[in-house]
């Protein structure tokens, strides 16, 4: 803490025309080492969930391209606006806190039990639980938009990996991933106990850019060797996993027999990359929890947690299960929540206007 006092000490009288004023400054400088101590209190209200899709990193081709313009334009933000997004929620106190911590699952005379904890967080502030759907980097998406891939570099950090016209580059600012990582960096008290986020993964063109969806491919082994380098590269970071089905189903729709061989594909296919976990993120907010005989195969597969689509404050505490919506940040939200009272950042400070007119 400095101290810094400024005495200004006028030694003429402002009578006299001809006198100039001496102005004797005199800086006192005191630095004390005083840390303010973080206060930790129990969070009663309702966490707040966000998620994002991959970042476009190429909105100059996104935004140009004819086919996938509104695509991207209504359900993706740029990766400016993101980290515009990340700063703005750390200025007015949003702190990220890691899911793991909010629930505990308790197994008492073979009947489990799901219970949601309220999280502990410097006082005054806001907890946020921050997830990304289908980083898989399918395809069109890469091919259009994003980044092609995560990758591990020379120093050990998650990069972004794109071919560029002479050779790969490698990028820190362009996918939600990596620049969390940067961003925590300069503000490492926006994580809460090194809390990140929640990847989304299908398994139906492969997860973080791998193709592991090809079983038979010669590349097959390699492919999915890194994949589960970076995997455990970004466990290590305090990032969580959690399946968004295998095909992108939409559970309660689909036929019952493309619903169980769907779930059984996770498993064989991105759970022995990505490891175990007990978080289902449904694809298209998609819920099945008025499905009994849905929900409880799923639960059956060891999903503990469920996350939807809403307005993302809202945690239900089941008995058997947690389910949490959460809030969608793309260019949806931004036109639907324009004029309303409950946003939670100020879109003008996060939006890229410039790049969202690219035509
Ligand atoms: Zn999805």
């Amino acid at each position: 803490m400095i101290i810094l006092a400024i005495i200004f000490t006028f030694s003429s009288c402002t009578r006299d025309k001809n006198a100039v004023a001496s102005i004797d400054i005199e800086v006192i400088e005191e630095e004390i080492e005083v840390v303010p101590p973080v206060v930790m209190v129990t969070y009663e209200e309702p966490v707040l969930n966000i998620f994002f899709h991959p970042l476009v990193a190429r909105p100059e081709q996104a935004f140009r391209s004819t086919r996938y313009r509104d695509f991207f334009l209504e359900w993706y933000v740029t990766a400016s606006e993101y980290r515009n997004f990340l700063y703005e929620m750390y200025i007015n106190d949003w702190v990220l806190v890691d899911i793991n911590e909010l629930y505990e699952v308790t197994n008492i005379d073979g009947v489990k039990r799901v219970n949601y904890i309220k999280p502990l967080i410097p006082e005054g502030k806001r907890p946020m639980i921050l997830s990304i759907d289908d980083l898989n980097y399918y395809d069109f998406v890469r091919e259009n938009a994003s980044v092609h891939k995560l990758v591990i570099d020379e120093n050990n950090l998650i990069a972004g990996w794109t071919p560029g016209e002479n050779g790969d580059e490698l990028s820190y600012d362009l996918d939600v991933v990596t620049y969390t990582e940067v961003f925590l960096k300069q503000y490492p008290d926006f994580a809460v106990r090194g809390a990140r986020g929640i990847i989304a993964l299908t398994g139906y063109e492969g997860v973080l850019g791998y193709k592991t969806h090809l079983l038979n491919a010669p590349e097959y082994q390699q492919e999915k060797e890194e994949a589960m380098k970076v995997v455990k590269r970004l466990k290590e970071l305090g990032w969580r996993f959690a399946s968004h089905s295998w095909g992108h189903a939409n559970m309660p729709d689909v036929p019952m027999e493309r619903f169980t061989r769907d779930t059984n594909r996770w498993d064989a296919e991105v759970r022995p990359v990505i490891g175990d976990t007990d978080l289902f993120i449904y694809p298209f907010g998609a819920r099945v929890e008025d499905i009994p005989e849905r929900h409880r195969i799923l639960r059956n597969h060891g999903f503990n947690v469920f996350f939807g689509v809403g307005l993302g404050f809202t945690t239900r505490e089941r008995q058997t299960h947690l389910y949490m919506d959460r809030r969608n940040v793309d260019g949806n939200h931004f036109r639907t929540f324009r004029n309303r009272d409950d946003k939670v950042f100020d879109f003008d400070k996060v939006i890229d206007v410039e790049a969202r007119s690219i035509r």
